[in-house]
């Protein structure tokens, strides 16, 4: 493949609801959109994910402009790739800074799917033909707004709920959903809320049927996530201690972890992602896609990885009118029953919507090689 050109935009969209976790609100979001253009004109196209502050990642929406600008793109555009999987290979003397690694190589794999003329499931080995659809709900103010909201997600078909706990605003939510709702797959995440002085409190959690607790301990943390569940029934899934294969197969091995959330730009991108599929296979661990509330771009490529065969827990990749009252692509990703079809068209699936790029663009900033 030859990538010629390389375009960068600064994207700014507001959201239709604040979404509270443990560790901030987030109302405005905050990306970066890029595209890989090939010589014969092909584009491809990948999102960051990082926010405005380091509040889940060390990475932020300018740390990665900085990294992409002054690092990667140069890197990129005067290196020979075959294969999106060179991009990860030319990129791994670079620390860290997965976010950043994961838009532009998501965006090298969009245009070698579409120069080969599938979509980016098949390029990527998905078999699945559609994805089951959960709904990530944020701390509300009141059990009973949360409740209410819970009962319109239902309505609407989504098949797992996930909660967002935090220490004091735990076991009253959890036995307030149970008592409503005995039966739904139910989790919840604690975004890094607690520690091992709480192990008594968190094995409470085990009356509720949770189908998984997500990252109740520090980010980073393995060695205290396997002390913890060996003492609690409740499934542990790590989200913000995954950073790579590497990662997963220590947290197997010391039974850290009995389920993954993966995120692709928590890892470093789709070729990684592939990896730890591959390795969570061969283990019988579980996968799912969680959400960094993605654009349109982002969720295509949510969308896609969500169609390998390991992934059999739904996911976050929610439909698009559920973040956006205008999505940047075409058309916005939707849902039928809690599925969502992964598309068969190259590439993506999805066009962009030019007009909502546009009206959404910030700044921008382009690269040609040599
Ligand atoms: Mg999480």
């Amino acid at each position: 493949m030859e990538i010629k050109t390389v375009i960068l935009r600064y994207m700014k969209m507001k959201m239709l609801h604040p979404f509270k976790t443990s560790v901030g609100v987030e109302q405005d979001k905050d990306f970066i959109l890029v595209e890989v253009k090939s010589a014969d004109g092909k584009s491809g196209f990948g999102e960051s994910v990082a926010s405005i502050a380091p509040l889940f990642h060390e990475e932020t929406v300018q740390t990665n402009w900085h990294m992409l600008t002054d690092y990667l793109i140069p890197l990129l555009l005067k290196s020979d790739i075959q294969h999106p999987d060179d991009v990860s290979t030319i990129f791994s003397h670079f620390r860290g800074n997965y976010n950043a690694k994961a838009a532009i190589e998501g965006a090298v794999w969009d245009l070698y799917a579409k120069e080969q003329n599938l979509s980016l499931a098949a390029a990527l080995g998905g078999t699945k033909k559609k994805i089951e659809v959960g709904v990530s709900v944020g701390i509300q103010e009141t059990e009973a707004k949360l409740l209410k909201k819970l009962e319109g997600y239902l309505e609407q078909g989504f098949r797992r709920i996930k909660v967002k706990v935090m220490p004091e605003r735990d076991l009253d939510i959890l036995r307030a959903i149970r008592s409503e709702f005995p039966t739904i797959q139910l989790m919840a995440d604690a975004n890094c809320a607690y520690t091992l002085a709480d192990i008594d409190h968190l094995r409470k959690f085990d009356e509720f049927n949770l189908s998984m607790i997500e990252q109740p301990l520090a980010h980073g943390d393995i060695i205290d996530h396997a002390k913890l569940q060996a003492k609690i029934e409740t499934p542990i899934c790590l989200d913000e201690s995954i950073h790579s294969a590497e990662d997963t197969r220590k947290s197997i091995e010391l039974g850290s972890t009995k389920i993954i959330n993966l995120k692709i730009g928590r890892v470093g991108g789709l070729s990684e992602s592939k990896k730890i599929h591959d390795l969570c296979v061969q283990h019988n661990i579980p996968l799912w896609c969680g959400g960094m509330l993605e654009a349109g771009v982002g969720r295509a490529h949510n969308i896609a990885i969500t169609s390998l065969p390991g992934f059999t827990l739904p996911g976050d990749t929610a439909p698009s009118a559920h973040y956006w009252e205008e999505d940047i692509i075409l058309p916005e990703v939707t849902m039928h029953d809690g599925l969502i079809d992964v598309p068969e068209a190259p590439g993506i699936g999805f066009e962009l919507n030019w007009d909502m790029v546009e009206k959404f663009m910030v700044h921008s900033q382009v690269f040609h090689r040599g």
